[in-house]
């Protein structure tokens, strides 16, 4: 029998007046126990025994005994530089999200550039996205000159809303950016679908989306284009790093081409002798951060898998609890990446207790937790793009209205989830062991029966 299920009566009951004592003394409730659920125990933030004082997985994770043979034996060879490996690599990613081609580049913020930039995209031209997503998606756009056009979210999946999306396009829209964000795959068929009827490109921002499927293909090939990080948090991490996946082998010459310095590659290549054929950057790889990625992607599918057995489980015991409305996968999913695993709280669910405080009580018994992000459609990097020069050349005056693009860009349902209800736990930890999943269900219900105590505490 679990202890969730294990109520404090009948452990009384079976065990005795001793360990009745036992139960209401915090010392025995601690490393490793299991509180047991109900107002017997006192709260962490008020002074009791954390349910979990074990440390969560860390992140990342690599095998002696594999890995590091890769990176020495690349660092002894004195070959850093783009070779083999990064084509290796390059290959195995292409062929694990299952596009033709792959291309890796130094982020997950530059393969979104280029990919913008070799669609041809740029100022005056508008690109749909999330508000809810991680910084990069929107400063890419801007980094192209191109306007980002917020669509809100479907708080459900917690993904761009795709009813939602017809209605801010217009003559100007030239591309859409789903963004698969926590790892949770955005309705790819409808964006299709929806870019088809108006003829707009589609660049998957699947950075932290590694592994995750839709109808069994992976996301990074639904689109025009995929964009990966592997940022030493994601769920394949090298430190730094990223790739674009496409199907299109011309524009994937042009990226080629673009990460490096703008010489030519495969259909770009010119007459002999014709020089760099294109604006390029430089954003290539090294070979040893492809060594390290080659490592890491061993062990991917086994931890999507164990992220997707966990999130389920815990999943199914949280959503149980009145306050927590847990996540909603899109229609056909067979697989999330859970680069995060999320939650909305509704404090009326626990006495009116704040998010800010539930999380810093339910941080107190030992599950690391956050609010997650704040609405990327309202911050003042906006305002200083628009300041820019670049843009006060390349758009009317109206258009860099702040106050007008803050009424266009309007995002009510995001501005909820991020102000009141998100709740994440971290990738890494769902990387534990089921009964470890359990500390994260007993630590909550825990906040659940002493929430009226830690809200009047004031903690
Ligand atoms: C991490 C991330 C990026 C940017 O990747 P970097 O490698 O850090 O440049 C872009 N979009 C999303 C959703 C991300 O999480």
């Amino acid at each position: 029998m679990s202890n969730k299920n294990f109520g404090r009566r009948a452990f009384i009951k079976s065990t005795g007046i001793v360990a009745a004592g036992a139960l209401l003394s915090p010392s025995l409730s601690s490393a490793g126990g299991r509180a047991v659920p109900g107002g017997g125990q006192r709260a962490a933030v008020l002074g009791g025994s954390p349910v979990r004082t074990k440390a969560w997985p860390g992140w990342p994770i690599w095998n002696k005994d594999t890995d590091e043979k890769l990176v020495v034996d690349d660092l002894r060879s004195g070959v850093w530089s783009r070779a083999s490996l990064v084509t290796q690599f390059e290959q195995e990613w292409g062929a694990f999200v299952g596009t033709k081609r792959c291309l890796t580049v130094v982020n997950g913020t530059n393969a979104l550039i280029a990919s913008l930039l070799q669609m041809g995209i740029g100022g005056g031209d508008e690109v749909i996205v999330p508000p809810y997503t991680f910084i990069a998606t929107v400063a890419a756009v801007l980094a192209t000159g191109a306007m980002p056009v917020f669509v809100d979210t479907d708080v459900a999946t917690w993904q761009i809303d795709p009813g939602k999306i017809e209605a801010k396009i217009t003559s100007k829209t030239r591309a859409i950016i789903p963004v698969h964000i926590l790892g949770l795959p955005a309705d790819m068929h409808r964006i299709m679908a929806i870019a088809k009827k108006h003829d707009l490109f589609v660049i998957e921002d699947a950075c932290q989306a590694h592994g995750a499927e839709i109808g069994h293909q992976r996301v990074g090939s639904f689109g025009h284009a995929g964009c990966f990080s592997f940022q030493n948090s994601k769920n394949l991490a090298i430190g730094e790093g990223g790739a674009i996946t496409s199907n299109d082998e011309k524009f994937m010459d042009r990226c080629y081409s673009y990460h490096n310095y703008g010489n030519p590659y495969g259909s770009v290549v010119g007459q002999v002798n014709a020089g760099t054929l294109i604006a390029g950057n430089k954003l290539r790889l090294t070979e040893y951060q492809a060594a390290i990625g080659l490592g890491q992607l061993k062990r991917l599918s086994a931890e999507t898998d164990k992220r997707n057995e966990n999130a389920a489980y815990l999943r199914s015991k949280i959503g149980k609890i009145q306050g927590i409305i847990p996540y909603t996968l899109t229609d056909n999913v067979t697989k999330a990446a859970f680069h995060l695993f999320p939650f909305r709280y509704n404090k009326e669910g626990f006495k009116g207790l704040s998010r800010a405080a539930f999380l810093k009580a339910l941080n107190a018994e030992g599950i690391p937790c956050s609010e997650g992000y704040a609405p990327l459609n309202k911050m003042p990097y906006l305002q200083n793009a628009f300041e820019s020069k670049n843009y006060r050349k390349m758009y009317a005056a109206a258009d860099l209205d702040l106050r007008a693009f803050n009424e266009r860009n309007d995002c009510p349902l995001n501005d909820k989830l991020c102000n009141e209800e998100a709740v994440w736990f971290y990738q890494s930890m769902l990387l534990a062991e089921r009964r470890d999943m359990d500390d994260i269900v007993n630590a909550i219900e825990k906040i659940h029966a002493n929430a009226e105590k830690i809200k009047t505490s004031g903690k």
